[in-house]
């Protein structure tokens, strides 16, 4: 329906306010205590009448005082409820035949839409039942209501009951049958209720995959107290569990020497013991959303085992019932909670698979995971959100996009996912994964389609993928386009996150300094050092970082002594990371190897320059540990930058670094800040000759809050305004939302 005919029924309806009316509701209106709610108001006004789930809407039709009803509605919209719009027609002739009273009808297939809420944190009702010794759900690690629990991991499609959720398998006992049929129940049509008596259930599995007698829970915290490394089944996936203190043998074990673990802390208050959360973070942490959030670190408890050479850690509180009763069982005030996978694969699900990690214990339950979702990650930079991972309990979600059409955006490669866009927003699927394996291409494949199937896509337009033609996403998006008979394109991986950052502050033109490891250029190099002049139309390269040899491609990336030696040669030096033989065959390669501008190697090369990080074992770890040391350190040396022709000359900048004395922390500082004070000259020369004031930063390395705030500082000291990400994410997790706006701008 157009909007102006909307407009009119309304007018009508004024009118005749007190004929039967129909009203269909827009919005989060599913999976969140709405229909109760509309029951609920519609009896204490003594209406008549029905509500009914319609697709991914609400369908009202009452006769009566529509108007007071509406004002009785949104002064009483349950907590996770949204409503985004509502239509208001005259009900058919005889609509209301034969209903006595205000009733809740079997939902109907309408149109879709994703109306559907994230996993929520449990309620405070629902802890307060959980430990109370004398309700029936006392330590009942499944306790959720109206209000609070899975959502999106649960269910498989809409509308949204009982029947097309996971909880299908299990048949709700009398008593709940009683408080799911009580209009003055808390959990009056909760569809995912469920007691002790007919609900999901964990088990304790020890190594050989036997069941253990006994609290399956409390046996766990027994073990993990003990020292045993556990896994933990939970609503979207798994997570592997230890102590702080066991955190050396878990590292030892799983293979992982230094790359950080998230740990969940029993409340706020022991967190105390083990960071710094500003008033911000303290707010991400307590949402209901319950993210990871990076927070400064203290560094003692077992915390530089958790994320050691960084001065952050990611943290979260319990979110489950389970998580709230191993709390409640450990001694333990934190501990180790990380994502179960096989390296390279997505989080694991299902329960023999995860018998191979060879834990010492399981704690399983026998509820299927619809999706799977991996804890979302977000780090607070002034009062924004930049989401590292956006993914449980932030998906789905939306972001408005000023074009129409339809098109799906299929990611890049690393911080994988892909993005729909459709009538005028774009809706991002959970994180899928990192690499090219068979498991994370499928996981994407899964994930797009659920989108697809939640959203009733029957149409498509175009599809768009990076320009990088190895990427192994490349097939799905050309199978897509076949299928849809839908164009497919190519987006350059920079613009794409240019455009997310567009879309994300709601802009159409930008200078962007996108600055991140690599990403595939339009010349076949490896950009990520860019000043690009964007709209979702065009992108114009402005500047960039001077292009220099990766010597022997990805492995330059690994042992970043290949990038300090590059830098050394060019500056006719020698570099004593190598001995000469090796020496001998990086002089050969520095004319044949791939070329980059990326910033993140020239963070890598500061890194190793310094003597902070040399072998990467995890993506961006020279430049994260780095980001630890400029935190520590002051502007006190000057560099000379040359630009020419819009390249900034990064080669002499290492020439005069290679010469200086001083306190390692001030030369990274002053290095960093100067070079960054050259790309801004080029961004804000071609900010003047095009008119727009919009100077932003994106790429991963904008999580960097050094970075950012010596980027915004300068920025905002010229008068500009500076853009900044706080809904999409900064890094590559973004880049299918930016391909996707930009292919829709171009149909
Ligand atoms: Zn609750
Ligand atoms: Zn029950």
């Amino acid at each position: 329906m157009c909007r102006s005919g909307s407009r009119q029924k309304i007018f009508i309806s004024i009118i005749w306010s007190n004929a039967p009316m129909r009203l269909v509701i827009h919005g989060i209106v599913q999976g969140v205590g709405f229909r109760p709610t509309v029951h609920r108001i519609a009896r204490s006004l003594d209406l008549r009448g029905y509500v009914q789930n319609n697709g991914s809407n609400v369908v009202v039709e009452i006769d009566g005082d529509g108007d007071m009803f509406l004002r009785e509605l949104r002064a009483k919209l349950p907590p996770l409820a949204r409503i985004d719009r509502i239509e208001r027609q005259e009900s058919d002739d005889g609509a209301l035949d034969g209903i006595e009273g205000f009733i809740i009808v079997p939902s109907k297939e309408g149109q879709k839409g994703i109306g559907i809420p994230n996993d929520v944190a449990i309620c405070d009702s629902c802890r307060k039942e959980l430990f109370d010794p004398h309700d029936r759900r006392h330590l009942y690690p499944f306790t959720n209501c109206t209000d609070c629990g899975a959502r999106f991991t649960v269910i498989e499609d809409l509308p949204y009951d009982r029947g097309k959720t996971s909880m299908r398998e299990f048949h709700m006992c009398e008593t709940c049958r009683d408080e799911y049929s009580d209009p003055d129940d808390r959990r009056f049509h909760h569809q995912t209720i469920s007691c002790p008596q007919c609900g999901p259930a964990y088990q304790l599995l020890d190594r050989e995959g036997n069941v253990t007698n006994g609290d399956p829970i409390a046996e766990f915290a027994a073990r993990i107290d003990e020292g045993e490394i556990g896994v933990a089944k939970s609503w979207g996936g798994m997570h592997i569990c230890s102590t702080m203190e066991t955190i050396p043998r878990l590292r030892e074990w799983y293979g992982r020497k230094h790359k950080p673990f998230a740990i969940m802390v029993r409340d706020l208050k022991a967190l105390e013991a083990y960071g710094f959360p500003t008033d911000h973070e303290v707010e991400l942490l307590t949402s209901t959303h319950r993210p990871v959030t990076l927070i400064a670190k203290n560094h003692s408890k077992g915390m530089d085992w958790a994320s050691p050479g960084l001065s952050n850690v990611g943290v979260f509180l319990p979110y489950t019932a389970m998580h709230e009763i191993l709390f409640h069982r450990l001694d333990a005030d934190a501990v180790v909670m990380t994502s179960a996978n096989v390296p390279g694969e997505p989080m694991i699900l299902d329960d023999r698979d995860v018998l191979s990690l060879g834990a010492d214990s399981y704690l399983l339950h026998n509820r299927r995971i619809v999706n799977r979702c991996d804890d979302s990650v977000v780090r607070s930079f002034d009062e924004d959100t930049h989401f590292i991972r956006k993914s449980r309990g932030h998906i789905p979600s939306s972001i408005e996009s000023p074009f129409k059409g339809r098109a799906i955006g299929i990611g890049a490669q690393e911080n994988l996912t892909a993005a729909i866009a459709m009538d005028g927003s774009i809706y991002p699927t959970q994180y899928v994964g990192e690499g090219d394996s068979i498991g994370v291409i499928e996981f994407l494949e899964q994930a797009v389609r659920y989108q697809i199937r939640l959203l009733g896509l029957d149409s498509l337009d175009v599809v768009a993928m990076d320009l990088h033609p190895g990427y192994s996403n490349r097939r799905m998006g050309k199978t897509l386009g076949e299928e849809y008979e839908a164009e497919v394109i190519e987006v350059q991986h920079h613009w794409a996150h240019a455009s997310s950052l567009m879309i994300d502050a709601a802009e159409d033109e930008l200078i962007a300094l996108t600055l991140d490891g690599t990403g595939y250029g339009e010349d076949g190099r490896a950009w990520g050092g860019e000043v690009l002049h964007t709209t979702f139309q065009e992108l114009e390269r402005v500047g960039h970082l001077e292009e220099v040899p990766l010597l022997g491609g990805e492995k330059a990336v690994r042992d970043v002594g290949r990038l300090v030696f590059a830098f050394s040669e060019l500056n006719g030096r020698d570099s004593d990371l190598f001995k000469e033989e090796e020496a001998a065959i990086f002089r050969k390669m520095m004319s044949s190897s791939l070329l980059t501008s990326s910033f993140g190697r020239v963070l890598d090369t500061l890194s190793c320059y310094l003597d902070i990080c040399r072998y990467r074992s995890y993506d961006g770890e020279p430049a994260m540990k780095l980001e630890a040391l400029l935190e520590k350190g002051k502007k006190s040396h000057e560099f000379e930058v040359e630009i020419s022709n819009g390249v900034i000359r990064t080669v002499p900048m290492f020439g005069q670094l290679f010469e200086m004395k001083g306190r390692r922390e001030d030369l990274a500082v002053s290095f960093v800040h100067d070079l960054l004070k050259g790309m801004l000259e080029i961004a804000f020369e071609a900010a003047e000759s095009s008119g727009t004031k919009n100077i932003g930063l994106t790429g991963g390395v904008a999580y960097n809050g050094t970075i950012s705030r010596i980027v915004r500082d300068e920025v905002r000291r010229r008068g500009m305004n500076y853009i900044g990400h706080d809904n999409v994410p900064n890094g590559d997790g973004g880049i299918s939302t930016g391909q996707a706006a930009i292919a829709l701008s171009r149909i």
